[in-house]
Formats: structure tokens, sequence, C-alpha cells
């Protein structure tokens, strides 16, 4: 058997026909940036987000980015940021000037520790960016009444849990802003580049608005010194086909996760933690072992593609050596970073692949 990490040909060829209406759709009407696609797909996916605003923007990287420069947040503030993301969370927070505060996750769930927040306020703290990583929601409850007591915006990372809920709300409603990526390969994925901002903050949403089309709202009239950093028309009506799809991929990605989580017990790995109170849409389905080389290589040799989400922590990335870290000063980011090891999980896998998976899983282990 070959089994892909994630097969985005045969995810998006499931749709082949209505993305090809859609794209005669754009390609007929003439108009390509900024139309009726984009602001259709907007109102959508703030339906499904439970939120009143959607903006459309370019990338995730660019909702988290302008979301932070929307508040006026920048050089000096700090934002508090997981010690264990990817990259693009303290990019974000770089981009606008602002300095990324790093805090470690709960070992069990691997999101932000609440616990660990508040020691790392200082006066300059504007922000916390909780991240929902690998799908799972953060304790935002907990985020959010830390972030009140001291008056800071919360700004979710949803890149990875589109759908996703915490106490039966839908992530991209439970902070001030949330960034959404809909990068190929997540859960909700364009056929190129695309991110979207969710609010239920009818200012922000205006000021986005602006600054993601150069700081303009009338036509050559710029009221400040904005980006160009919009969801075109195109991937716009690309995202509305999947969207429709979107909560019954999200239902398999389930399936195949509860399959793992059962098929592998027993096995000498940590397999993901779920709370009771919050449901994962299963981005990724990461177990942690001390043998994670030989386990990947082994599973590379019978086909089984496997990823590592992620090898390296921010904090140890030569892009931030600029701000001193060294090796030991996340203890818990930097465990995980050695242990994790990213299952395959699409929603078009097949139970055959996934049970080959597993028993591939427990042979290395008995032999
Ligand atoms: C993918 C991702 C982003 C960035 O999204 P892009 O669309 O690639 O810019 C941000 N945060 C997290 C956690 C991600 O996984």
């Amino acid at each position: 058997m070959n089994i892909q990490f994630l097969d985005l040909k045969s995810i998006n060829i499931a749709h082949e026909t209505e993305l090809k209406v859609a794209f005669d759709r754009v390609l007929n009407s003439g108009w390509y940036i900024l139309g009726q696609e984009v602001k259709s797909f907007e109102q959508e996916f703030a339906n499904y987000c439970e939120t009143t605003h959607a903006i459309g923007v370019s990338n995730g990287l660019d909702a988290l980015h302008l979301i932070l420069r929307a508040y006026g947040i920048g050089e000096g503030d700090e934002v508090i940021v997981p010690s264990n993301t990817y990259i693009a969370t303290w990019l974000a927070a770089t981009y606008a000037g602002a300095t990324p505060v790093p805090i470690e996750p709960c070992d069990a769930t691997c999101n932000i520790d609440p616990a660990r927040i508040e020691a790392a306020i200082t006066p300059r703290t504007r922000a916390i960016i909780a991240v929902h990583l690998y799908g799972q929601p953060a304790d935002m409850d907990a985020i959010m009444a830390i972030a009140t007591k001291h008056g800071l915006k919360v700004i979710e990372d949803a890149a990875q849990a589109h759908g996703a809920l915490y106490k039966g709300r839908k992530v991209g409603s439970l902070g001030h802003a949330a960034g959404f990526s809909f990068y190929p390969g997540k859960n909700l994925g364009a056929l190129g580049d695309g991110g979207a901002v969710t609010t239920n903050d009818t200012c922000l949403a205006h000021k986005l608005h602006m600054l993601t089309n150069y700081g303009s709202q009338k036509k050559y009239v710029h009221e400040e010194q904005g980006f160009n950093c919009r969801l075109d028309e195109m991937q716009a009506a690309f995202l509305r086909v999947k969207l429709k799809y979107l909560d019954d991929e999200t239902q398999r990605r389930c399936e195949i996760a509860t399959k793992y989580s059962e098929g592998l017990k027993g096995c000498p790995v940590t397999l993901p933690f779920m709370p009771a109170d919050v449901k994962s849409v299963w981005h990724l389905y990461v177990v942690r072992t001390h043998e994670r080389q030989q386990l990947q290589s082994a599973l590379a040799e019978i086909g089984i593609a496997t990823m590592i989400h992620y090898p390296i922590a921010p904090h140890l990335q030569k892009a931030y050596s600029s701000l001193g870290y060294k090796k030991g000063d996340f203890s818990v980011a930097e465990i995980m970073q050695d242990q994790v090891i990213s299952l395959p999980i699409s929603p078009r896998m097949t139970d055959r692949e996934v049970d080959f998976v597993i028993e591939s899983i427990k042979n290395f282990f008995t032999k």
C-alpha cells in the first residue's frame, strides 16, 4: 500500500464538476478582484463561524498580522504566543513590529497553558494569540478571563481549526478576532493561497476591509497606508464550493481519529488528549514517541508517509536568533519538537488504509 500524508488531488477532484462551474462563473464575470464571489464567501463564512463579519484576505499570516495592525499593535508592544506553534503565529507579531512572548503549552493538549500566561504579562503586553493547534480549540474561557482582567485583545489563530467547537461554540467567534488560512492543505483549502478574519467587532471589520485594500474605501482615496492583501474572486468561488462539504469532511476526519485512538491503545505512544468540552476537527493526528525517527523510517519503508509538526520550535529558528533564546528555554516545546509525529489523515482515506497504518505501528512496537 502507498499512503500519502495528504492527497490533495483526490480531495479536490471529489468536487471537480462544481469547481469547474465556479471557475467558469468567475471567468465569464470579467471581474476578478473584490466582487460578488468574495462578498458572498465572506457572508457564508461568517455564518459558518457564527460571527457577524468575515473579511477575505490573502493568507492566514496576513489575517493575523492585519488584525494586530488594525488594533494599533506594533513597535514596543508585546504579543503572547505559544512556544510550540507554526512560525506564522510569531511572524504575525514581528510583521506588525511587536515582540512575540512565548508561553509553553499544556503537556496534555499541546495548546497554550493559560496558567502560565499571567506571569508573562508586562505593561507592554497588548494581545494574546491563542492557536487551536492540530484542530483542537485552546482553553478560551481561561484565556479570555485573563485578557479581560488585563485589558488585552485575544486573537484566535484558527488556521488549523475551521469548524472546531469549544463548549458548543465555533472557533473564530471566541476571541476578539480570528485569523483563518485556506492554504490548500488546511481543512478548508483553496486551490492557492487564501485567508480570512472573523470578528463580531464592526469597527475592526471596517478597518480590515480598508487595510487589505490599500487603506482605501473609496477608489483612489487613501485614509491610511494600507496593504494589498486581498482574497481573489477565483479562490473565493472555489472556497464557496468547498465550504459546503467541510462538515462532511470533518466528520470523516473524526471517524479516522477515533479509529486511530482505539486501534493504537496499548502502543507505547502518547495519543492525543481531548478535553470533554471541545470538538477537534483533526487537522492533524499527532502522537508522541521517544522512537520517532525509527518509527518514521519504518513506516516510510512500507509506503506510509508521516510528517513532523514541527521539527524546530520558533525560538530555536535562525529567523529568531535576534530574540536571544537558546536550547532549554522552552523545554515543553522542545520535548514536543523531538517526539511528535503526525499520522496520515485526510477525508479521502479509506478504512483499509487507516487499519494498515494502525497495524504497521503495532508491528513496529512488537517486533
Ligand atoms: C498555516 C498556518 C498559518 C498561516 O497560514 P498561511 O495561509 O500559510 O499564511 C498560521 N498559523 C498556523 C497555526 C498555521 O497552521
